[in-house]
């Protein structure tokens, strides 16, 4: 006999779907979630209907939007572009509140062993967006073996451009993530970037 009825083991099932959360946090969810008032289950399962109806993908940089083109790139420097891996690594560097230029999220990086190659992420668009007024493109990638790779990659393409490229300095640890990185850490990294 199955421990939990239909409906708890139902909802269980969906919030173990959620990254990190085992059985017995979906289950504390679930139990939550019965302890809800209609109106409180109601704005939470729109909530979830609503950003998979509103969100999408800015058509310039490719970052989170429920516009067509997001408002950094509607209202920000265009003439220094940051390049990043997902668009949480876009909510990572806007904590910090220094960076005034614009993003491009390539969503991925270049992996051979996951068969990922250079035309699998959003590379063609960076090349697209560079043009008289771009000065710099930082590269903030994670510092790890695939994020160097791609890093390097891109440098090779821009360099001939006459472009300035630059990469995040080893402020971030080694292998580390954007996401995971302290705030004041991440900042010196940004301002300590190197020429590539
Ligand atoms: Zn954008």
């Amino acid at each position: 006999m199955e421990i939990f009825i239909e409906p708890i083991g139902r909802l269980m099932n969906e919030f173990g779907k959620l990254p990190g959360v085992g059985r017995k946090t979906a289950q504390r969810y679930a139990y939550r979630v019965i302890g809800m008032s209609e109106e409180e289950a109601r704005a939470f399962a729109e909530a979830i209907l609503d950003v998979k109806r509103k969100v999408r993908f800015c058509k310039t940089c490719g970052n989170f939007t429920e516009e067509e083109t997001c408002a950094i790139c509607r209202t920000r420097d265009p003439s220094v572009i940051c390049v990043v891996k997902e668009p949480k690594d876009v909510a990572a560097l806007e904590k910090l509140h220094e960076f005034k230029g614009v993003y491009h999220v390539l969503h991925g990086v270049i992996s051979p062993i996951n068969g990922v190659g250079p035309n699998d992420i959003r590379i063609r668009e960076l090349l697209a967006r560079i043009g008289e007024g771009t000065q710099e493109v930082i590269i903030a990638t994670n510092p790890d073996v695939e994020g160097d790779a791609t890093a390097m990659y891109i440098a090779k393409l821009l360099k001939p451009l006459g472009v300035k490229v630059t990469r995040i300095a080893h402020g971030v640890p080694v292998g580390g993530e954007l996401e995971y990185t302290d705030e004041v850490t991440l900042a010196r990294a940004l301002s300590d970037r190197k020429e590539m």
